[in-house]
This record gives C-alpha cells, structure tokens and sequence, in this order.
C-alpha cells in the first residue's frame, strides 16, 4: 500500500500565490478526481509536485510513503513511483516513442531492460491498447493525434507501473477516441489495486467513463467541497458558478 500525501501546500508563480493549503491523501488502489473551474490552480498542482522550477512552494509538504517528495529531483520522483502526464507533451524529432520508453523504463527501474525483454514488453504494452507496431518507430509526439497522445501516456503508465499516477486533462482536444482510450487505462489501472490515481479534469464528461471514489471541487488555488461520485453528477448538472462565487 503506497500513499502520496499533500499536507497544506502554498505555491507560487513569480511571487503570486496560486495553492493556499492544499491538503490530498491519495492510496493506491483509489482513483480521484480534481474539478474545478479554469485558473483555479489544478495544473499548478500538477507542476508543483511533478518538480516545475518555475512553481514555487512555500510552505506545506508532499510524502510519497513518507519520504519527502520535495526534496527529491524530477528524476527521483519517478524513481520513488511518482508519474506525472502533463497536458502538452512536447514534441521531440529524431527521438523515436521506443527509445524514448525505454530511457524512460531505464530511468525509472535503476537499470536498462534487455533489449530482448524491453520489445517484448512493449508490444504487448501496445497490443493491450490496440496500438499498431509502426506507433513504436514514430518520432515522440510528432503529428500525434488527440487519441495517439492519450495512448502514449497510458503505454507509459502500463510500463513504468508507477505508485501514483497524476494525469492534468485539459479535455479539449479529447475526443470520443481519446477519452475512452483514458478511461479504460485508468479503470484497469484503478481495478489492478497497485496504483492510485489523480485525475486532473476540467469538463465531467470524462467521469461519465471513469468512477473515482473522490472527487474533489478545486477553486481559488485550494478544495473547498469533497465528496464520493455523486459530487460529479452535481458538478455536470449545475456546473462550477457557485464555487466561483465563493472563492472571489
Ligand atoms: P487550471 O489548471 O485550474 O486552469 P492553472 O494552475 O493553470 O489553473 O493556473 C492557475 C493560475 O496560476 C492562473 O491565474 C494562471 O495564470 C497562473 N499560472 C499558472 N502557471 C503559470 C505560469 N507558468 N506562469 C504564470 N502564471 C501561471
Ligand atoms: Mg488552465
Ligand atoms: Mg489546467
């Protein structure tokens, strides 16, 4: 059983305060969500603890298994079991997706995977996914589409089995495809039991494929409403103004 805990953490973005105490306890086994408004700061937590340089943190902590996240470099975190998806993976010529996951294993796991192990590991990574064997020689992210991305970031999460999983969807350039490639990868990872899993969202139409046991309302750079699933049938029904309301 691993957990990450975020303990009151304050961030700020040149001098400006963005996260005013946030406080997060996610297990594995346990899918949550973050919803709120745009410029409420949930991506702001997603760099904050992914390491960002420009994120700054000024009080509060973060505890992977109670060891403190915050002193680690972005390398040691995903060696301690920390997966961060961003919401704009960047493009990078020259680098194929198989090279890429493979530095990525080799990161993570202390050592490179047999050649041999990697590519069987790989395809049936792919394979599970119904990714074609050509993805694998593709330059990372170059000409990727919406769904080909979401595919991508799962791929990664079957192969680097991380602890914790933190996903930002922005859900804008999701469609139908993608989101469904989303959902079924969390579902399977949430219902595997070794992983816990924040899921950053904007829009609640992706709660329609995925049931978090959490969800919580983000606005004004902290929580202000946690509850179980029924939290996001409200929030699709009558959307975020009252929060918005509340947090000015
Ligand atoms: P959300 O993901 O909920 O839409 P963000 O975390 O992206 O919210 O942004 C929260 C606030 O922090 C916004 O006011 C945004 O302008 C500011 N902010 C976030 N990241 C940066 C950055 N890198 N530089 C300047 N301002 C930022
Ligand atoms: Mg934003
Ligand atoms: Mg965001």
């Amino acid at each position: 059983m691993s957990s990450l805990e975020i303990r009151d953490l304050h961030v700020s973005v040149d001098d400006k305060e963005i996260l005013r105490g946030v406080n997060l306890t996610v297990r594995s086994g346990e899918t949550h969500a973050i919803m709120g408004p745009n410029g409420s700061g949930k991506s702001t937590l997603a760099y904050a603890v992914a390491g960002h340089p420009k994120y700054t943190i000024t009080s509060g902590s973060v505890l992977l298994d109670g060891e403190d996240v915050l002193a680690m470099s972005v390398d040691e975190r995903a060696r301690a079991g920390l997966f961060l998806a961003m919401q704009y993976p960047v493009e990078v010529p020259g680098v194929s997706v198989s090279n890429f996951l493979r530095s990525a294993v080799t990161a993570v796991r202390g050592e490179a995977p047999k050649l041999r192990v990697f590519t069987k590991e790989l395809k049936e990574g792919m394979d599970a996914l119904s990714i074609d064997a050509s993805f694998a020689q593709r330059n990372l992210n170059e000409g990727f589409s919406g769904g080909e991305k979401k595919r991508h970031e799962i791929l990664q999460l079957e192969l680097l089995k991380p602890k914790i999983a933190i996903l930002d969807e922005t859900d804008s350039g999701l469609d139908v495809d993608a989101l469904r490639v989303v959902s079924e990868g969390v579902n399977r990872f949430s219902a595997g039991g070794d992983t816990g899993v924040l899921l950053i969202t904007h829009y609640t139409r992706i709660l329609r494929y995925v049931k978090p046991q959490f969800v919580h309302v983000f606005a004004g750079g902290r929580i202000v409403e946690e509850g179980g699933p029924e939290l996001a049938d409200k929030l699709e029904a009558e959307g975020y103004e009252r929060y918005t309301k509340a947090a000015i």
